[in-house]
């Protein structure tokens, strides 16, 4: 019934205050002399009826022998790997800063199961700072201060339900791809960290007006109410709500809610769109909901559009099909429409539905999963170099001056949404087309609809 939970964060955050009052007693003394360096201290924690190990990661700024950098990134991974779960911090008073990127990126690299907080936020100090650190796409963040002791509720909601499965150290960890090896080839493609009650799917539902979001919301969460807020440490322009849909915890987030409020007024009414942009940073999962009589507005287009840049995984749902009499007619014109109009978007899955009846509602569970899955898929190094000898070989890169392009080597550098980085000879003369073939390549082949791709390349001489 034990877990090893590791803090981590830049320098200053409060990473030792925390510690020291999750274990209770002045055992981390603080060392004030500059130039000795602490390492990874370990102490028994306790919250509430929860009993953990918890590992403090600080003193990292004494390092003076070694980039702060170098040292900082050793010093996480080091704390990752002995961690069932990390607990990073941020200064909710000061925003996300580029330090926290670091570290955002190490954790998300090293595939560690984060549970993010903004800490110094007591009073309403730090209630932009929470917000901000949705951003990081690491979740939802908890409000903390670690100093007046205010957030632990939440802290311990976040841990509780981690508490059993940890004991049989139960969590899919993925292998790190390492960019710079190419020898390095991974056989198996890693395992998906499914979502869970402490790691819900974070869905967002969005569309233009009286598309019915609130109506699908509605009947998601199986009764008749609005979601309400707020949620710990969100503003109250982010309105969620959790829900075990089909089986699967999400977290919904709504706008349909507040734009109900502000029909009073057409200024209002604008602002909502906003609203509904936003909760796309929220989410992980977009549906895109369609008023099937009036689908693929320019509105549409351009939230679709917006998920897709944002690199969320999308799911197009046509709303109101109960009131369609030609079904098989419609649905052709709409999957026609569908490719013309968000050709970024090829193979997302176009599903129907009706709020009001609650039929369909199981396509679209199985969309949204299937949109997720694809979404955080890692595919080995391996069968990715198979797969581009294929392609370079049924269709070569161009040779502009005659030299031609040679694509050595690629890997996938990240997931959420699918990153790959390709290194080659000359690839500021790459053509758009050429990418765009490596692109609907890699969709085709392996099974990724639904999710933006993204490809980097990089020179090697
Ligand atoms: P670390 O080196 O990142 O582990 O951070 P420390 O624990 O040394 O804290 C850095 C500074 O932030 C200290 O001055 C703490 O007193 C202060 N601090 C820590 N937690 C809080 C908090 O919740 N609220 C406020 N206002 N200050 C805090
Ligand atoms: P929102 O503005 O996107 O939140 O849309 P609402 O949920 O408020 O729905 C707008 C209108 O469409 C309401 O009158 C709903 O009753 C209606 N509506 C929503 N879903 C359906 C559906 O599946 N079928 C039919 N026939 N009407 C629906």
């Amino acid at each position: 019934m034990s877990f090893t939970l590791a803090i981590v964060g830049r320098p200053n955050v409060g990473k030792s205050t925390l510690f020291n009052r999750l274990v209770g007693k002045r055992l981390a003394l603080v060392d004030d002399t500059p130039g000795v360096t602490r390492d990874l201290r370990e102490g028994d924690a306790r919250l509430g009826d929860l009993r953990f190990v918890v590992i403090d990661s600080a003193g990292l700024e004494l390092a003076e022998d070694d980039s702060l950098q170098g040292r900082m990134r050793r010093l996480t991974e080091r704390a990752v790997e002995e961690a069932d779960v990390c607990l990073f911090l941020i200064d909710a008073r000061v925003g996300v800063t580029p330090a926290d990127e670091i570290f955002a990126d190490i954790l998300r690299k090293k595939n560690a199961h984060v549970i993010l907080a903004a800490n110094k936020a007591e009073g309403n100090a730090g209630a932009a700072g929470a917000l901000e650190a949705w951003n990081l796409g690491l979740g939802e963040p908890i409000a903390l201060s670690a100093e007046h002791g205010q957030g632990l509720d939440d802290l311990y909601d976040a841990l509780q339900p981690l508490a059993d499965g940890f004991a049989a150290k139960n969590v899919a960890q993925m292998p790190e791809v390492d960019v710079d090896l190419p020898e390095d080839l991974e056989d198996e493609d890693a395992p998906i960290r499914m979502p869970t009650e402490a790691r819900p799917l974070q869905l967002a539902v969005i569309g233009r007006p009286n598309a019915g979001k609130s109506t699908l919301i509605n009947k998601i969460l199986g009764e008749d109410r609005l979601l309400t807020g707020p949620e710990a440490g969100i503003t109250r322009d982010a309105i969620s709500v959790s829900k075990t849909f089909m089986g699967t915890p999400m977290r919904i987030w709504d706008t349909a809610g507040m734009r109900k409020k502000a029909r009073v007024s057409d200024k209002l009414e604008k602002l909502s769109v906003a609203d509904g942009l936003r909760a796309v940073r929220f989410a992980e999962v977009v549906v895109v909901l369609l008023d099937v009589n009036i689908p693929f507005e320019v509105q549409d287009l351009r939230i679709a559009d917006f998920a897709e840049t944002e690199g969320r995984a999308v799911v197009v749902a046509a709303n109101k099909w109960d009131l369609e009499e030609e079904k098989t007619e419609k649905l052709k014109e709409l999957r026609e429409n569908f490719e013309r109009l968000l050709p970024q978007l090829r193979g997302a899955p176009l599903v129907t539905v009706s709020a009001k009846t609650g039929k369909g509602l199981d396509r679209l569970h199985n969309a949204i999963m299937k949109a997720y899955e694809v979404w955080n898929r890692r595919i080995s190094t391996a069968k990715l170099n198979n797969w581009l000898g294929a392609m370079t070989e049924a269709h070569p890169p161009p040779a502009p001056g005659g030299r031609r392009i040679k694509l050595r080597y690629i890997t996938q550098a990240k997931t959420r949404p699918p990153g790959f980085v390709i290194k080659a000879t000359h690839t500021d003369q790459i053509p758009e087309s050429y990418s765009r073939y490596l692109v609907n390549g890699l969709r085709a082949d392996f099974d990724m609809p639904g999710t933006p791709i993204r490809i980097y390349f990089r020179d090697q001489g």
